[in-house]
């Protein structure tokens, strides 16, 4: 599981400057898939190959009726479910009542904090972050969230603090493809976990609290094994008798880092929600392989199945890759067959790639439709090899390869998925410059 770190701090202390520093690399990727609406507040980031997810909790002015109200809701379900809080105030401002209730609110919960003292450009460093040491909070670090100084020793310090990600390939293999099924509350996701369990030929593990968020159900069909990171949580639920389980984009967001393959579902008959599109964006920003299923498709008027086909059409043009099936977890219709979609994606996002293989697609590709010329120099794209999987990476060697245009990106990013005939699953080209 990767780390959650959170974010808090009143208004204008400079969280949305650090949270936009520090998930800036993927910001270029989300932009390129017009209409789509991104949640600006959940993010991954990366620090020297290690990832986590990044929670701007929004702020706390201090004026609200106590801290309670004030961090209610996603806000404090966020800093109770982040490994870290990340608590941020203003070198400028100096020491606020607010910070102080904020402070107090952590102490009081417990959590592992770092006081960040931003700002700090244009002020005397030690005078301006010796007020912060009253907050109880301990070591203080100074920061310019603007400039980026201070934040990557601090992140560094942080992220120190994990075990290392190692990917454990032989137990991955034991497990089998490893789905999240995702999706807002009521859509029917634990429903849809009951028949993909129910059926034939289906040999559940029981793996009792495996971790603190979503369940993980390792099983076989057809004596190959699988395990479903449940968001929904059924399991548990039937256990401890919880009813109904907080909706948590926390939980959401590293079951989709943890999967090979997330199933999002939606409920066709509501049609395409924001909040359905927010978790899209989030999926396709992982680089996970993805199956849409639109769910409770059973007992829909025909013009109501037209008007959702038009709308996933309409909305969802940027994810054509995926496969949509339209499915009644309920009365189990369509449900056997979203295996055969998961199979294919995740056979595509984790297929061997060849360098001598993806060299001729990308000579076949130039030799089409060449790369634009930028100053009177032509942009030379001259090999390509595999950089990774789940996603597919592919590393394009070449000359001012920054100056890449988006468009060719994506012309490129489209003949490699054809001629590798890759389903379900985002590709990712990356260029190195060998100038
Ligand atoms: P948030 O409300 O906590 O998310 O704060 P913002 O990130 O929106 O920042 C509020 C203002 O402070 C913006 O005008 C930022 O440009 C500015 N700001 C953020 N970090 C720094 C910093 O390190 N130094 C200076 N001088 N200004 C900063
Ligand atoms: P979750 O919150 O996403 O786990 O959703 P649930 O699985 O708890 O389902 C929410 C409600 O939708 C329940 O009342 C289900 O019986 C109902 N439901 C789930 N799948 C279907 C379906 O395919 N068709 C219909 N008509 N109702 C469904």
């Amino acid at each position: 599981m990767i780390p959650v770190i959170a974010l808090v701090g009143r208004p204008n202390v400079g969280k949305s400057t650090l949270f936009n520093r520090l998930t800036k690399s993927r910001d270029a990727l989300v932009a390129d898939y017009a209409g789509l609406t991104r949640d600006r507040k959940y993010g991954e980031a990366e620090l020297a190959g290690r990832k986590y997810l990044l929670v701007d909790t929004g702020g706390i002015s201090g004026d609200e009726e106590g801290i309670d109200s004030a961090m209610a809701g996603q806000s404090l379900l966020a800093i109770e479910e982040a490994d870290v809080v990340l608590f941020l105030v203003d070198c400028r401002a100096g020491l606020t009542a607010a910070d102080e209730m904020i402070a107090k609110h952590l102490r009081v919960n417990n959590k592992r904090t770092y006081l960040v003292a931003n700002k700090v450009d244009g002020v005397n460093h030690d005078v301006a972050i010796s007020p912060f040491y009253e907050l109880g909070i301990g070591e203080v670090y100074p920061t310019t969230a603007t400039h980026g100084r201070g934040v990557k020793s601090l992140m560094t310090e942080v992220l120190d603090t994990f075990p290392e990600q190692e990917e454990n390939a032989e137990d991955d293999e034991a497990k089998g493809i490893k789905m999240a099924i995702v999706g807002r509350p009521n859509v029917g996701k634990s429903t849809l976990v009951n028949r993909l369990l129910g059926e034939d030929r289906v040999v559940v593990y029981d793996q009792p609290g495996t971790t603190r968020d979503s369940v993980y159900i390792n099983y076989e069909r057809n004596e190959k094994p699988y395990t479903i990171i449940d968001t929904a949580g059924i399991r548990r639920r039937k256990n401890v008798k919880l009813s109904v389980e907080k909706f948590s984009i926390v939980k959401t967001l590293q079951a989709i880092q943890d999967a090979n393959v997330v199933v999002l579902v939606m409920d066709a008959s509501e049609g395409i929600v924001e909040q359905d599109l927010h978790l899209m964006g989030q999926v396709i920003e992982s680089g996970r392989a993805l199956v849409v299923a639109l769910n409770k498709w059973d007992g829909l008027e025909d013009e109501h199945k037209q008007y959702i086909k038009t709308e996933l059409d309409r909305r969802l043009r940027f994810v054509d890759f995926a496969d949509c099936h339209f499915i009644s977890a309920l009365h189990g219709t369509g449900v056997g067959h979203l295996y055969e979609s998961i199979e294919k994606a995740y056979n595509s996002a984790t297929e061997k790639l060849s360098t001598n293989h993806l060299t001729r697609i990308l000579e076949y590709a130039v030799s089409l439709h060449q790369p634009p010329t930028i100053n009177g120099h032509r942009i030379k794209l001259r090999y390509a090899h595999a950089g990774g999987k789940n996603p597919p990476i592919i590393v394009i060697h070449g000359n001012q390869t920054d100056k890449v245009p988006p468009h060719y990106v994506r012309y490129l990013e489209k003949t490699f998925r054809k001629a590798l005939e890759l389903h379900g699953t985002p590709v990712r080209i990356e260029f190195k410059s060998t100038d």
